[in-house]
């Protein structure tokens, strides 16, 4: 079991679903000559792949190609079923910094067979996360610098502005399939730049104002 109290808060919030949104920046959607998705691409991962700061993500013997996705996380506070637009963010408690770690070569042989993504998507170690701080700490959490470092190279940085569909209605969207429940983490996306990792590489994550984490490949 993973437990989050977001840092200004006391609250303990046993972490349950993890719900993930594909293709939600245009220039990611690019990169990889994906389609324009009509409605929000969700995929869940277990509990089981969650990491924490300083931890190691262990690529799986079946891949050699193991892809960085840097996302916001936002945990989920308050229980909720088809949740209106305008309500979203009263049922957001706290934000973190989250890596989508994706076997792209897996993944590239499910998507042209039709498959579900959870053996590229969902393997032990493939959600790094950071630790959280409460939702009323972010400004404004559609205005945050998001960035990678590889090895202290910078892979990724962008702005949570870029996002296609924003928190409200990702929420909206993942709450008319599942009921988004307190301790349930919905990740948002990832901008471009995304690339492959090696053995010994450190990644370094940051989202101004929310957080920082920092892993390395086993
Ligand atoms: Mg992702």
């Amino acid at each position: 079991m993973f437990q989050i109290v977001p840092r200004g808060t006391t609250t303990n919030y046993q972490v349950g679903k993890l719900v993930c949104v594909a293709r939600n920046y245009v220039d990611h959607i690019r990169e990889l000559n994906n389609a324009f998705p009509d409605e929000p691409v969700m995929f869940t991962k277990p509990t089981t792949s969650i990491i924490v700061d300083g931890e190691k993500i262990i690529i799986p013997p079946y891949s050699t190609d193991c892809h960085h996705e840097v996302e916001l996380a936002v945990l989920i506070g308050a229980t909720g079923k088809d949740i209106p637009l305008h309500r979203a963010f009263q049922h957001v408690a706290g934000y973190g910094v989250a890596l989508d770690m994706t076997l792209r070569d897996v993944q590239s042989v499910l998507k042209a067979k039709g498959l579900p993504w959870d053996k590229a998507k969902g393997f032990d170690t493939s959600c790094p996360l950071s630790s959280f701080v409460a939702a009323e700490a972010v400004a404004d959490p559609q205005r945050l610098r998001i960035a990678l470092r590889v090895n202290g190279a910078l892979r990724q940085d962008a702005t949570t502005a870029l996002m296609m569909r924003g928190i409200p209605e990702l929420i909206a969207a993942a709450s008319a399939i599942f009921t988004l429940e307190a301790g349930d983490i919905l990740l948002t996306g990832t901008p471009a730049g995304v690339a492959a990792v090696n053995s010994g590489d450190v990644l370094e994550a940051e989202i101004e104002q929310v957080g920082r984490l920092r892993v390395t490949v086993a």
